[in-house]
């Protein structure tokens, strides 16, 4: 009898059984608040140019939305009216994910499940073509490399597609990793570098002195820091510890997904496909990920009947072969998201760099992240392709710069 494991982090729990309890330290140069894809692999490059660095993360590594999450690195079927801001900062992410890959693996010796295999994105019937054209336009009008296929051409390209696939997009750079091993990567190459990684304890507070933050409080302890970097995801924008005044326009919002195991029986996809309602993954594990659900619901956990369902119903409408697959594993996550769904990147007050707000991107976004960020502490300044990510944007800066 096979089991169904509720969720993916308790198959990262098989990797990775250990708590980090690691005793707080007194001091790094950088304290990151949040162990997720984001803090880690800003520490990681921090520590690998030679800063030392914790990571305070208030549960388990990867305990928030990075598990969670279906590893697209899909910026031009991801493509969709209000996103030309970012669309230059999610083709830069990308254009460095085969160096951010190498150096990972490199780094951990672990295999990141990279798959530049595209995206196609379907049209379902004869009414989603018009939908898919107006796509396609924009697309074109970005400069975003896609291809308009058939529907004999898309199925051609996937077997296992309904006839009722009219037409699709072809985008040919979008590419995809495994979530679970970019963390359990991460993780390694983050303590290879050096970086104290404390599990179950939470930060609730800032040190400040002379209008700058100098460190983090945990309980009763306080670590001294140069640079703070609150890469705490969806939470971002709840501390009570930050200074008064100080606004971050971030919001779960919920996301389930779920996992079917393919056999040579069922077949699998050879690339993802999205449609109006879902997106599939296939896995060089033989997992076929099918995501997500979105739900602005507030930080309500749970799988839901009605979420599985609308998944579920998403994926048979397209691959009748879905009938046949076993469930593996079934999950929600909070999509770190702001006002206008980019990232809040930035020196927020002296001392205090914040990295956040990557809603359904952190994974496309995690390498320009990572340099913007190590740029920012190394060089005071961040790279060009990350400026105007700050809460400016948003007319929302909070009481001046100075934390009193
Ligand atoms: C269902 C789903 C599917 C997704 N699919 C994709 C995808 O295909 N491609 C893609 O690019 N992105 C995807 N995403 C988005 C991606 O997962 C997130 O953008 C990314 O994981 C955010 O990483 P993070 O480190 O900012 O946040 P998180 O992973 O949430 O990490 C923040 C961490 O901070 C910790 N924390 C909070 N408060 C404190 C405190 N006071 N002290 C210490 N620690 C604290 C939390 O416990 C948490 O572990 C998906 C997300 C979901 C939910």
């Amino acid at each position: 009898m096979s089991e169904i494991l509720t969720s993916p982090f308790e198959r990262r729990r098989g990797l990775d059984a250990r708590p980090r309890a690691a005793a707080l330290p007194q001091r790094a140069d950088v304290v990151v608040v949040g162990g997720g894809l984001i803090g880690l692999s800003i520490a990681w490059r921090l520590a690998e140019a030679g800063r030392s660095v914790a990571v305070i993360e208030r549960g388990r590594v990867g305990d928030g939305a990075s598990l969670a999450a279906t590893g697209m690195l899909a910026p031009a079927a991801e493509h969709e009216p209000g996103s030309d801001g970012l669309l230059p900062l999610a083709l830069e992410s990308l254009n460095r994910w085969p160096g951010f890959r190498d150096a990972l693996q490199a780094a951990s010796s672990l295999d990141i499940d990279y798959r530049a295999d595209g995206t196609v994105v379907l049209a379902v019937g004869r009414d989603e073509v018009e939908r898919l054209r107006f796509r396609f336009d924009l697309q074109k009008r970005s400069g975003v490399a896609a291809e308009w296929l058939s529907g004999p051409q898309v199925r051609a390209r996937e077997p296992l597609l309904r006839p009722n696939v009219t037409a699709g997009i072809l985008c040919p750079l979008d590419a995809q990793v495994d979530p679970r091993l970019v963390m359990a990567a991460l993780l390694r190459a983050c303590e290879a570098a050096g970086v104290v990684i404390v599990e179950e304890t939470a930060v609730d507070g800032l040190e400040r002195r002379g209008g700058r933050v100098v460190g983090v409080r945990a309980g009763e302890t306080a670590v001294a820091a140069d640079t703070v970097i609150l890469a705490a995801g969806a939470w971002s924008g709840q501390p009570g510890f930050l200074p008064d005044g100080f606004a971050l326009p971030v919001r779960p919002l919920k996301g389930q997904s779920l996992a079917l195991r393919t056999t040579r029986r069922t077949g699998t996809l050879s690339g993802m496909v999205w449609t109006a309602e879902i997106h599939m993954a296939p896995k060089g594990d033989g997992g076929l990920i099918i995501g997500a659900t979105v739900e602005d619901c507030g930080f309500k956990p749970g799988v839901t009947a009605g979420g599985l369902f609308a998944l579920l119903e998403g994926a048979r409408r397209i691959l009748p072969g879905v009938e046949e697959m076993e469930v593996e594993a079934v999950w929600s996550g909070f999509r770190p998201t702001s006002d206008d769904d980019a990232p809040i990147i930035e020196e927020a007050a002296p001392g205090l760099i914040v990295a956040t707000g990557h809603h359904r991107n952190g994974y496309l976004l995690a390498p320009a992240t990572a340099d913007a960020v190590a740029g920012l502490v190394q060089d005071g300044a961040l790279p060009d392709f990350a400026r105007n990510f700050g809460r400016a944007r948003f007319g929302t800066t909070g009481e001046g710069r100075a934390v009193a």
